[in-house]
């Protein structure tokens, strides 16, 4: 089964309510989807999380032309030989970001080609639902005042809807992120909480916040410093209880193993469609089980990698092993995102916080290609 013509798509949708965190705001949702064709008809479809016009030309120009004719199923030798042509320019970047979406295409084919799905090719599935954290309460453009208690409101929305746990953005500056952790925590004293600052703080500042985080019994502290100091996450463990979260912005096995070389890291979050895909990631969650660390996907995207990291969790075991572990959440964004809700003919299926891990052949999610017309502002064919 030889790969004959890869297609990608620019899809684009612009949002009713912009929304920020500790580094810029979003007023349109942008992404790369993938599809790799073969001679015999079927084909797979992954995406890629980073600028989706930069990454379609290193898909169309550079990875398209070296792959096309390779054996489909080959996912592991086809992502060798993408990693030994790029060496010098892919260790991390875009570049990676691409091969990352291909790496996905290949293994939705796969599980199509053998009726099998990604859980199954991953191993087997260890459970049938995998329980959500809900990804929120975003900044919007509002005097604190105001932004304040409209956080909180959402936050209490999402339990309202069965979620027991949720993550918050922190990282605007240290004073309101203080009075939102804590208001957040008398509003939903039940409930599992994390905060993500997207690497806003300096490590004083990131001590005093996660001083905050554990008086209020937070999970985890993500992102809390810049991922350019890795040896600083050790310094800022040492001072706190609460769990460091990095991860997002990492990519490959050699990546990761700097990461968690340096210490200080409690908890991976690759992302399947950016640090080198789903073949990378089993590597680097292998890696990390090897230092006793658990690996929970960043999940920012339509539903493709919604439906991987679903996969990936749904095989994972729970470092350390018990009969009643710690529960790895997957996260679910329910920031507005009409390319995760409005182009898929089937979804990954989320009631009352529970995900049910998809049973189709392959990552089990389908493109309806009429709505993906009405999203599509670029695409490209090579074969
Ligand atoms: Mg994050």
């Amino acid at each position: 089964m030889k790969i004959e013509c890869i297609k990608t798509h620019h899809l684009r949708c612009h949002l009713e309510q912009p929304f920020g965190f500790s580094q810029w705001a979003y007023n349109q949702r942008n992404v790369l989807v993938i599809e790799v064709i073969t001679d015999q008809g079927i084909s797979g479809w992954g995406e890629c999380y980073g600028p989706a016009d930069v990454i379609q030309a290193a898909v169309e120009k550079f990875y398209a032309p070296r792959i096309l004719s390779m054996n489909a199923l080959s996912t592991d030798a086809i992502w060798h030989h993408m990693w030994r042509s790029s060496l010098d320019f892919a260790r991390s970047g875009i570049m990676m970001s691409a091969m990352s979406g291909i790496d996905m295409a290949l293994w939705d084919l796969k599980g199509k080609a053998l009726n099998l799905s990604v859980s199954d090719l991953m191993g087997g599935k260890q459970r049938e639902q995998v329980p959500c954290y809900a990804t929120g309460m975003y900044f919007r453009d509002a005097p604190e005042e105001i932004l304040l208690p409209e956080l909180v409101a959402e936050a209490k929305g999402y339990a309202e809807e069965g979620y027991q746990a949720m993550k918050i953005k922190v990282g605007k500056n240290p004073d309101f992120d203080e009075k939102l952790i804590i208001a957040m925590r008398e509003a939903l004293p039940n409930t599992l909480l994390a905060a993500d600052s997207n690497h806003a703080y300096d490590l004083s500042e990131a001590t005093r916040i996660a001083k905050v985080l554990d008086e209020n019994n937070y999970i985890w502290f993500e992102e809390p410093l810049s991922p350019e100091h890795p040896e600083l996450f050790r310094q800022l463990q040492d001072k706190c209880t609460v769990a460091i979260a990095t991860g997002e912005c990492e990519q490959t096995r050699f990546g990761f193993k700097k990461l968690l070389d340096a210490g200080g890291v409690q908890l991976l979050q690759a992302d399947l469609a950016y640090c080198g895909g789903p073949s990378e990631a089993l590597k680097i969650r292998t890696l990390a089980s090897a230092q006793g660390i658990n690996m929970i996907p960043h999940v920012w995207g339509t539903q493709l990698n919604l439906a991987a990291a679903t996969h990936f969790l749904a095989t994972a075991y729970h470092e350390p092993g018990r009969a009643e572990p710690k529960e790895l959440m997957l996260e679910y964004d329910r920031t507005e995102n009409p390319l995760r809700d409005n182009l898929y003919k089937t979804i990954v299926s989320v009631n009352n916080g529970q995900a049910s891990v998809p049973t189709g052949a392959g990552l089990g999610v389908e493109i309806d290609l009429d709505q993906l017309k009405e999203f599509d502002i670029c695409a490209t064919e090579s074969k």
